[in-house]
C-alpha cells in the first residue's frame, strides 16, 4: 500500500513556506502549522540577495507571479549625512558578477506568492496544506510527533523548525531554551503610498525620487533611516534604526513586534534634515511597527532525529547584511535537494526510515551550518563597533564578504566545494606534519 512520507513544517513565515515549496512532491503529504491567522502584518519591503533571488525566481519560477506584483530589482544605493549631503550614490547590477540581481519586494507580496507556490495545485507535486491558528507547544524529535496548544497531535516522518528566532522546535531539539539576545537597536518601519509623498512632501521628492528603484540611507552616528520603493514605486518603505533605549517597548508583547510610538519616532530624528524627516509626519499612529532586532548566538546543532531547523530559528541574524530571509531560503532549497530522492517521485514507495531522515538531515546541519554561521556572525560585527575576538572571528572586507554571501549556486554545489576544501585541508595538515616532523628533528 502507498505510504506517503509525512511532513510537518512548524512556522509559515519566509523560511516554513519556502521549505515545503522545495519539498513538495508526488506522494509527501506536508501540513505547515501557523500560529497566527496572517492577518497582522505592517507593510515593509524586503530585499532578496542574488544568491535566493535566483532560488525563488528561477528554480521555484516565481519571477512572473512576482512581478505581477510588482517586484523591482535594486539599481543601486545612495547615502546622505546627518547634514543632508550626499555621501555616495552607487549603482548596482549583479546579474553579470553572481548570476541573479539583488530584488525588493513588498513582505506581503513575497509571502503571498510563497504561500500560493507551496498549496496551490498550479505547480507539480501535492500541494502543502496550511493550518492557522495551530500554535505547536513542542515535539517528539525521535518518534517524529509534534502538538498544539489546542491539544492536537501529528505524526510524521521528518519535522522542519520553521517557527523563527522563538522556536519551540529548537528547544525540544536542544533540550534547552536559547535566548534571543538583544542588540542595542530596534527598526521603526512603516510603508507610505508613494502619491502621498508626491503630493504633500515636496522637499522629500526634490532630493529622492520615491519611484526610483534605489536604497536610500541617512546616516547618524547611533540611528539611521534606510529606504527604498516596492510594488512597482507605488509605495516607499521607511525603516529608521534607533538605539533601544530611546523609545517605550510593549513588555507584554511576545514578538518584539509592536505599534511604535510615533511621537517618540518623531522626536528621535529630530535632528536629522527637515527633508529627510519630513515623510515622519505623513503616517498615523497604527500605521509604524516597532521591531526589536535580537538575534542568537550559533548553536551547537540544528538537528535530532526526526527535526531540523530552518532560517530564524536555527540561525536568527541581524538586518545589516539584508540576508536573514536569503539564507531561510538557502536552507529550503538544502532540505529539498538533500531529500530529492526520498520517496518522491515513485508512487507506493514506503515512507523513509528513521536512520535514512536522521543521516539526511546530518548531512543538511554539515552543509549549511558554517556558511549561515559566518553570515550571522559578520551580521552582528556590521552592526556595532566589533570586539576584538568577534573581529578575529571573521577576516573577510566588505566585498570578499559580498561575494561569499552572493556567489552560491545552490546546496549540492556548495556541499561538494566543501569536500574539495576538506581534501585540501587534509593535504595542507599533511604538509604541515611533515615540516613540524622536519623541524622537530632539526632542533634534535
Ligand atoms: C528590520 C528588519 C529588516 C529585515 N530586512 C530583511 C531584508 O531586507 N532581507 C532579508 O533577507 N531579511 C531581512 N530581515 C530578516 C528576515 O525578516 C528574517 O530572517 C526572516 O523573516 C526569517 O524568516 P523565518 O520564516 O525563519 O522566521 P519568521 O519570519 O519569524 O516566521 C516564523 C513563523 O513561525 C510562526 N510561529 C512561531 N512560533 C510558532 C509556533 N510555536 N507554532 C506555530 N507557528 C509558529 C510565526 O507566526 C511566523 O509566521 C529583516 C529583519 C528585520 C528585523
Amino acid at each position: 500500500m502507498a505510504s506517503a512520507f509525512r511532513i510537518i513544517i512548524v512556522g509559515g513565515g519566509i523560511a516554513g513556506l519556502a521549505t515545503a515549496i522545495a519539498l513538495r512532491s508526488l506522494n509527501r503529504k506536508i501540513i505547515v502549522l501557523e500560529q497566527s491567522s496572517f492577518n497582522r502584518e505592517i507593510g515593509a519591503t524586503i530585499s532578496l540577495q542574488p544568491n535566493a533571488s535566483k532560488i525563488v525566481e528561477r528554480t521555484w519560477d516565481l519571477s512572473r507571479l512576482l512581478h505581477e506584483k510588482g517586484s523591482m530589482m535594486d539599481e543601486g544605493f545612495q547615502v546622505y549625512s546627518l547634514d543632508g549631503e550626499l555621501q555616495f550614490r552607487i549603482p548596482l547590477s549583479t546579474t553579470e558578477k553572481y548570476g541573479a540581481e539583488r530584488m525588493l519586494y513588498h513582505r506581503v507580496d513575497l509571502h503571498d506568492a510563497l504561500k500560493e507556490r507551496a498549496t496551490s495545485d498550479k505547480w507539480p507535486g501535492e500541494p502543502a496544506q496550511l493550518h492557522v491558528s495551530s500554535r505547536v507547544t513542542h515535539c517528539d524529535c525521535e518518534d517524529g510527533v509534534v502538538y498544539t496548544e489546542s491539544g492536537q497531535t501529528f505524526q510524521s516522518d521528518l519535522i522542519i523548525g520553521a517557527d523563527g528566532i522563538k522556536s519551540v522546535v529548537r528547544d525540544s531539539i536542544l533540550g534547552t531554551k536559547v535566548p534571543a539576545l538583544r542588540t542595542g537597536h530596534s527598526a521603526y518601519r512603516m510603508i507610505l503610498p508613494v502619491y502621498k509623498l508626491l503630493t504633500e512632501c515636496k522637499a522629500f521628492c526634490d532630493v529622492v525620487d520615491p519611484t526610483a528603484s534605489y536604497t536610500t540611507m541617512i546616516m547618524a552616528h547611533n540611528r539611521r533611516m534606510i529606504m527604498g520603493p516596492a510594488r512597482n514605486g507605488s509605495v516607499y518603505s521607511i525603516v529608521a534604526m534607533v538605539p533601544d533605549e530611546g523609545i517605550n517597548e510593549d513588555a507584554s508583547n511576545t514578538s518584539w513586534t509592536t505599534h511604535g510610538d510615533i511621537k517618540k519616532m518623531r522626536e528621535t530624528f529630530a535632528d536629522f534634515p527637515e527633508w529627510a524627516r519630513s515623510p515622519l509626519s505623513l503616517v498615523a499612529d497604527g500605521e509604524v511597527g516597532l521591531w526589536q532586532l535580537r538575534d542568537i548566538d550559533p548553536l551547537p546543532t540544528w538537528t535530532k532525529g526526526r527535526a531540523i531547523l530552518v532560517g530564524d530559528a536555527g540561525h536568527a541574524m541581524l538586518p545589516t547584511q539584508g540576508q536573514g530571509a536569503s539564507q531561510a531560503i538557502e536552507d529550503a532549497e538544502a532540505v529539498g535537494a538533500f531529500y530529492a530522492d526520498i520517496a518522491s517521485t515513485i508512487a507506493g514507495k514506503k515512507a523513509p526510515s528513521f536512520e535514512q531522515i536522521k543521516t539526511i538531515n546530518e548531512k543538511i546541519f554539515a552543509c549549511r551550518y558554517q556558511r549561515a554561521t559566518t553570515i550571522q556572525q559578520y551580521s552582528r560585527q556590521a552592526a556595532k563597533p566589533a570586539t576584538e575576538e568577534e573581529s578575529a572571528k571573521i577576516k573577510m572586507s566588505p566585498s570578499e564578504f559580498m561575494d561569499y554571501n552572493c556567489n552560491y549556486n545552490g546546496a549540492l554545489e556548495w556541499a561538494r566545494e566543501q569536500e574539495k576544501n576538506q581534501e585540501k585541508d587534509v593535504e595542507v595538515s599533511v604538509i604541515g606534519r611533515e615540516v613540524k616532523a622536519g623541524a622537530q628533528e632539526v632542533s634534535v
